[in-house]
């Protein structure tokens, strides 16, 4: 048996069911469908091993920025790859890791001085929250060792991670392994959780973020956050000022900012970093997902000066940060990270991306119309379009329907890979996919939406 022989799609399939455990997956589910393999991708495209194309709708989870196999961000990496795979920081340097650190630096908000290398989103929370509560530690504070949150925030899989995050389906059967945080409740205004009308709420919810922070100063070390859109929630975007507020609120109340930037940083929301839009310089900022362009795993935290100096002492003292995974700061993840920045500081990306931003505003529109879309929510480049079973109730489907994930299935008839949220249908194509393969994506994602949803009986 010949190589090509073994591996014929009807062989992939079956040891896929056989050996495969896929994240995030109902596996009982998963074992009745046939998987789609994925066998190369080009520009905005995925093709599949019987050949066939489809629009990457979700940016291969969030991830891809310029399109896959980009000619400058595989020579980046093929370059590198000659010189050398891997090589550790701990106790070494290499070259493309101090030249990211460097450009990452001159691009962050200002302020942001320090980086911190890891691998996954994850792993770049971990590392804030240990960070965040060993500054305070560090300066004779060891009773901040808590931390705000909100309510519907993702932050990672992770144990700490999971901690700070508030989405029941994922975490709440992880509780007895997290440690205690505090909820504040989440601007999500189509649901608002204290129950007001987004017009006359004056941000109620703020008021609550104060009066926590008021209660729990002296136990919280740090309030960590997604700026401008709690993405894996369900792309719930944030009435504009709500950053710039909390940002105040924190400083108030000596509470240091985390903001996790992994899903909406590196132009996702149309700037380079969310942080931006309100001119807000967080004292910790995670990035990762896009922060290669959607090439490899790697992760990095930020962090101010007076964070890091925080860390300066002899050995005696205990200062250091105690922390580092075997990859960080991986060179070929780096260089293809350089790579991204490069092509993200072309003076035409950004303008170019605003247009199309614009674009897929109007392109939403038809969505309104659905009977069963009950919000349609942007933010640059995210999308969430929630359905319910009853608009003017906003009465969700019952989850066993499915209805989300029969929605994608229906969308890959029309060349459409999309990722639903429960049943919040995401659009998160790369950056840099064309305004007609855009339209492509909507309106075949309109007619999945459609059909799917009026077929069902009410
Ligand atoms: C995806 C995501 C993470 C986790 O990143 P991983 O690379 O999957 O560990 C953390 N925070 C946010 C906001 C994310 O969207």
């Amino acid at each position: 048996m010949n190589r090509t022989q073994s591996l014929n799609a009807k062989n992939l399939s079956r040891w896929d069911h056989h050996y495969l455990w896929h994240p995030f997956t109902p596996q009982q589910y998963w074992e009745q469908e046939k998987p789609l393999i994925i066998e190369r991708g080009r520009g905005c495209y995925l093709y599949d091993d019987a050949g066939n194309r489809y629009i990457d709708g979700v940016s291969s989870l969030w991830v891809t920025v310029h399109g896959h196999t980009h000619p400058a961000l595989n020579r980046a990496i093929r370059r590198q790859l000659n010189r050398i795979a891997h090589s550790t920081l701990l106790g070494l340097s290499h070259e493309p890791a101090i030249v990211l650190a460097r450009d990452l630096v001159r691009v962050a908000p200002p302020g942001l001085q320090r980086v911190f290398y890891s691998d996954s989103g994850s792993t770049a929370v971990e590392i804030a929250l240990k960070m965040a509560y060993q500054y305070w530690a560090n300066q004779g504070q060891p009773r901040k060792h808590s931390f705000i949150r909100m309510e519907n925030a993702y932050h990672g899989d992770t144990v700490g991670a999971v901690s700070v995050g508030g989405i029941t389906l994922f975490h709440q059967v992880y509780k007895p392994l997290l440690f205690k945080t505090y909820p504040a409740p989440s601007p999500y205004c189509y649901r608002c959780p204290l129950g007001k009308k987004p017009d006359h709420c004056r941000q109620a919810c703020l008021d609550r973020l104060e009066q926590l922070m008021v209660r729990r100063s002296a136990s919280t070390a740090a309030f960590i956050l997604e700026p401008l859109v709690q993405g894996a929630a369900g792309m719930i975007t944030f009435p504009p000022g709500y950053l710039k507020r909390a940002r105040e609120l924190c400083q108030r109340h000596q509470i240091l900012m985390i903001a996790d930037e992994v899903a909406v940083g590196f132009g996702r929301t149309g700037a380079l970093f969310a942080c931006e839009q309100e001119e807000v310089t967080p004292d910790l900022l995670c990035v990762g997902k896009g922060i290669t362009g959607g090439y490899l795993p790697l992760a990095a935290t930020l962090t101010t000066e007076g964070v890091y100096q925080a860390f300066l002492g002899r050995v005696e003292e205990m200062k250091t940060f105690y922390h580092g995974h075997t990859y960080t700061g991986n060179p070929l993840a780096c260089a293809a990270a350089v790579e991204n920045l490069r092509l993200l500081a072309d003076k035409d990306f950004f303008r170019k991306l605003r247009k199309k931003i614009v674009r897929l505003e109007r392109l939403l529109v038809p969505f309104r119309d659905l009977a069963h879309v009950g919000e349609v929510r942007q933010k640059g480049f995210m999308v969430g379009l929630e359905l319910v079973r009853d608009r003017d109730k906003k009465t969700p489907y019952p989850p066993d329907l499915r209805l989300g994930h029969r929605v994608i299935l229906e969308a890959r008839k029309y060349g459409i890979i999309i990722r639903p949220l429960g049943d919040v249908i995401v659009l998160m194509p790369p950056l840099t996919i064309p305004e007609k393969a855009l339209k492509s994506l909507v309106d075949g994602t309109f007619r999945a939406v459609r059909d799917v949803t009026e077929a069902q009986p009410k």
